[in-house]
């Protein structure tokens, strides 16, 4: 009998092996890179402290079934969220305008939640005059990688987002290296081809092929379209949910100061709204280090990836200045960490975000072919899309389905 063959060891491959490692089946996960978590990796050599290049929050933590793995394997994440402070024209927000900056935000995100159509979220505000209209572009393009212009009402609306984000202060990628353990995994092991012609399925890498009787791909959809050669193509239907799920841009860059320069800021994390082409945020002193993680969404973070490390660097560092005086650049050490997903060849972005009137494609990526190729990952979640325990859960489906052939 021929192993059931998992591409990628994201959450979701390493839910689905550990899935089918229960159910007593045999199997072997396959990862391109030299290690595992694909989106949740946690670089801890730079700075001496955790700090997650990917994933870094427990969303929906009251049914996050990562939560209760972080409490068993030790992995320590925070009680409660961070406390957010916007920053505007070399200011910040007084307390009475963060307090309407928010009621608005919440305000725009219950209207899609109500919309029952499929439209760009653009059009659900036709005409907006708020003043922090700015944040709430700023913040879709956190959630979702994309613009309002691109991002599919429904598809927004289905997701279920419930509860505060907890960080993971050990390391989203920790946590993942944990849960990969013990597991019958081939790193270093890039897939080329998948020749799904014959009884066999016959897979492809640089150090030899393995025959499989059933797959489950657990890798992008930019990597589904783009980074695998399928003999025979995949059909129509299945190429139209992959088109219709593009990544969007989420990049990081961290940065440590050799002494302290957040001065009294209370909040962890400061957010400057900048307009609709810039949404950035930076999460300030994790472990209590000296530590500003930024992250840039949207199609301007990819713009700036393309640009270098020094851009990116030279990016965050001057939004820093603006917050919290240009006196802190003498004290940035020299290393940073730098997280460019667009430019990993085996990420390709950051999570999927369904195009306008195409909300429907996640389910149709679920669908297996054939009853021999399954498919897992955040983008094949309904309601936990682009979420690590969406693709998590994907994942353990997608094994229980290819056992029970
Ligand atoms: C910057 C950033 C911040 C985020 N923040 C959060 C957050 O706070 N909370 C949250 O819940 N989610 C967050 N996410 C999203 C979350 O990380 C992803 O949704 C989730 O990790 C995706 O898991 P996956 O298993 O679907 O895919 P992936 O993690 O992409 O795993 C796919 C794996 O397949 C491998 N692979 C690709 N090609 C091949 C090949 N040809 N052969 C073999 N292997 C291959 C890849 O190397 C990778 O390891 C964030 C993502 C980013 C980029």
């Amino acid at each position: 009998m021929n192993p059931i063959v998992i591409i990628g060891a994201g959450a979701a491959g390493i839910a689905a092996a550990r899935r089918l490692q229960e159910l007593e089946r045999p199997y072997v996960l396959v990862e391109a890179k030299a290690f595992t978590g694909g989106r949740c990796v946690t670089d801890r050599a730079t700075f001496g402290s955790p700090v997650d290049l990917g994933a870094h929050w427990f969303h929906s933590p009251a049914f996050n079934p990562l939560v209760p793995l972080a409490d068993r394997l030790g992995v320590r994440y925070a009680a409660e969220a961070l406390r957010g402070r916007y920053h505007r024209d070399g200011s910040w927000l007084t307390d009475a305008d963060q307090t309407a900056c928010e009621n608005y935000l919440e305000a725009a995100f219950d209207r899609i939640a109500a919309f029952a159509g499929d439209v760009a979220i653009k059009d659900l505000f036709p005409d907006p005059t708020s003043p922090w209209h700015d944040a709430f572009l700023a913040e879709l393009r956190a959630k979702q990688g994309v613009t309002v212009e691109e991002s599919s009402s429904r598809d927004f609306a289905r997701y279920v987002w419930k509860g505060d984000d907890l960080p993971v202060t050990g390391g989203f990628g920790t946590l993942l290296a944990k849960l990969a353990d013990g597991l019958n995994i081939r790193t270093a092991t890039p897939v080329s081809r998948v020749d799904w012609s014959g009884r066999n399925i016959r897979i492809t890498t640089p150090v030899g092929t393995i025959d499989a009787d059933r797959i489950i791909l657990a890798i992008s959809t930019a990597v589904l379209r783009e980074g695998i050669d399928f003999h025979p193509s995949l059909p129509d239907w299945k190429q139209r949910a992959i088109d219709d799920l593009p990544l969007g841009s989420c990049n990081k860059v961290a940065l440590r100061f050799t002494v302290p320069v957040f001065g009294d800021c209370p909040a962890s994390l400061v957010l400057p709204l900048r307009g609709a082409h810039e949404a950035v945020e930076f999460v300030l002193r994790e472990s209590e280090a000296e530590i500003a993680t930024c992250l840039i969404n949207g199609p301007f973070a990819k713009e700036l990836a393309a640009e270098g490390a020094a851009a990116m660097t030279d990016y965050a560092l001057a939004r820093l200045a603006d917050m919290f005086g240009s006196g802190i650049k003498k004290w940035v050490s020299p290393q940073q960490v730098i997280a460019d997903w667009d430019h990993d060849p085996f990420i390709r972005g950051c999570y999927a975000a369904a195009r306008i009137g195409h909300a429907d494609a996640r389910a149709e990526l679920a669908i297996p072919i054939d009853e021999r190729l399954f498919f897992a990952g955040e983008a094949c979640s309904v309601t936990y899309m682009g979420d690590v325990h969406g693709a998590w859960l994907t994942g353990t489906a997608a094994a229980e389905a290819a056992a029970a052939q």
